[in-house]
């Protein structure tokens, strides 16, 4: 469930090029940099670089896997890619990933 703050991030939004990923990328920057999101560490951390260097250069790897989480509401987001394969990605609600992208 979101709540008001990250409303209108609760899209699921298919990522089928770079140009996308850097949109993505941005809005999710944008939201950390306000303290509405946080990022969540994973323990099992596929990126080649952490998010704020990948914000900050717009450079990636070849597996994009960023998680986020709102701090209002505790809803969690993720950023996913596979760059390697040319397969596009998406941002999601970690509740929802969109079906159609996973092969
Ligand atoms: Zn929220």
């Amino acid at each position: 469930m979101s709540c008001e703050h990250c409303q209108a991030l609760c899209v699921k939004y298919v990522i089928r090029s770079p140009e996308q990923l850097r949109k993505a990328i941005r809005i999710a920057i944008n939201a950390l940099s306000e303290g509405m999101l946080s990022e969540i560490k994973s323990t099992r951390d596929w990126n080649q670089y952490s998010f704020h260097e990948c914000a900050e250069k717009m450079v990636w790897g070849d597996i994009v896997d960023y998680h986020f989480v709102c701090n209002y509401c505790r809803t969690q987001f993720v950023l996913g890619a596979e760059t390697y394969h040319g397969s596009g990605g998406y941002w999601s609600p970690e509740n929802e990933k969109p079906s159609e992208i996973i092969d």
